[in-house]
């Protein structure tokens, strides 16, 4: 079912492209990705699958926003967590390094980078900062000579376990300027642990990361990354992300649970023959088409370069609540077997807990809406 005709909207080439990859997640990354997440471990064979398919350099094409946006949306509905690399990965890192990086950063990162050849990792989060980060970057840098000396801690940082890089943003010790600097990971003084038992995004390693005295050269500062304006940028953008992977989570959900609902039987009946489980259903269905419909038009905006950050705090929060009250309508619908991961409902259900806290919580992006509407700020 392609609900609102979304892929009507894309030339047949485009359509021909989602249709593939659509067809190669649903065939080689679903059902495989359960183990991964299960033993918390990275799908790197997934992951291979995806490079074979371009989706390593992404950002860098030529091709529409609704392209990108659902083709990030095919990946979220067979895997949440490999959906997360591929959109990290993408969003933050490649895309950063090609918009606010130097020609040497890109001669030397991009096409490996492109290849998913090498991972990077976008380091923004602390331990004692979170939502509050923007005014509370506690990491430093100090120039001495030739060199940046990095200190500090990061806390959640996507592949910071496995990344060759690390893009840090941290304050200038001199200048008390915000900046991004790339920071290598088998440098001394660099140390990651991964953090252990998420409840959600169990494929995708996160990371405590520690930057002891760590020297970089100089050369290795983001020119482009001067301010946290920067890093707001690009979390605009990165928040339209999540807002396709919430749709996606939404397309996983209508997946299982039609499937179930015809398959199960109780009092002799398909489940589907029940009015209190067609009507969850044309909710779930309701919720998907209000998100696609939205994340439609943000890709509008995006083509004409017109995305404002309440439209992209909008489209994270709403659709990432809508993807959240779908998951529990489809868990109860699967009742005991919704919480199995076996039966991917559960996987679902709590991956959708981390879309709706990472990337700025729901609450922030609310209060981002909650400022565009009022002119007041309720959080600085
Ligand atoms: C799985 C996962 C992956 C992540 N990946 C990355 C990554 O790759 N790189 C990176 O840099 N970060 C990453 N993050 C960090 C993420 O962006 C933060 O978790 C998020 O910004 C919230 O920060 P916090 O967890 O410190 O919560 P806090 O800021 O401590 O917030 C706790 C609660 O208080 C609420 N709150 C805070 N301030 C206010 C306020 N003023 N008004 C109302 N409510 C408020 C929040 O909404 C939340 O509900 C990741 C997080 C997770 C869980």
């Amino acid at each position: 079912m392609d609900l609102l005709n979304m892929t009507g909207q894309l030339e047949e080439a485009e359509r021909q492209r989602l249709r593939e990859i659509s067809q190669v997640a649903q065939r080689e990354v679903r059902r495989q990705s359960i183990g991964y997440w299960n033993r918390e471990e990275f799908p790197a064979e997934l992951i291979g699958k995806l490079a074979e398919l371009g989706l390593g350099g992404l950002q860098l094409e030529d091709s529409s926003h609704l392209l990108r946006g659902l083709i990030h949306a095919e990946l979220a509905r067979a895997d949440i967590s490999t959906s997360s690399v591929v959109g990290i990965h993408n969003e933050l890192v490649l895309g950063m390094i090609h918009e606010l990086g130097s020609e040497q950063q890109r001669a030397r990162w991009q096409d490996k980078l492109a290849g998913f050849e090498a991972f990077g990792a976008f380091a923004l989060t602390e331990p004692e900062h979170g939502s509050d980060i923007a005014g509370g970057i506690g990491a430093t840098a100090h120039r001495g000579g030739d060199e940046y000396v990095i200190n500090g801690a990061k806390r959640w940082i996507g592949m910071g376990t496995l990344s060759d890089f690390a893009l840090v943003w941290a304050k200038d010790e001199e200048t008390a300027q915000i900046g991004a600097y790339l920071v290598e990971s088998d440098r001394p003084g660099y140390s990651a642990t991964k953090i252990e038992n998420k409840i959600g995004l169990r494929g995708m390693q996160n990371a405590d990361i520690r930057l002891e005295n760590v020297r970089i050269p100089v050369a290795n500062k983001l020119p482009g990354a001067t301010s946290f304006a920067a890093a707001n940028q690009l979390l605009m953008q990165s928040r339209a992300w999540v807002g396709w992977q919430a749709a996606g989570a939404m397309m996983a959900t209508l997946d299982i649970c039609k499937a179930y609902a015809t398959q199960r039987q109780q009092f002799g009946k398909p489940l589907a023959a029940f009015q209190l489980i067609q009507q969850p259903l044309a909710e779930i269905a309701g919720n998907l088409g209000a998100c696609l419909s939205m994340m439609c038009e943000i890709a509008r905006k995006q083509e004409r370069g017109k995305l404002r950050m309440e439209d992209a705090a909008m489209a994270k929060s709403t659709a990432t609540r809508l993807a959240r009250e779908s998951a529990a309508l489809g868990r109860a619908m699967l009742g005991g077997n919704g919480v199995v991961s076996d039966f991917e409902m559960a996987k679902v259900f709590c991956d959708v807990e981390i879309l709706h806290t990472y990337e700025g919580t729901y609450e922030i992006n609310s209060l981002i809406v909650g400022r565009a509407l009022t002119g007041v700020s309720a959080f600085v």
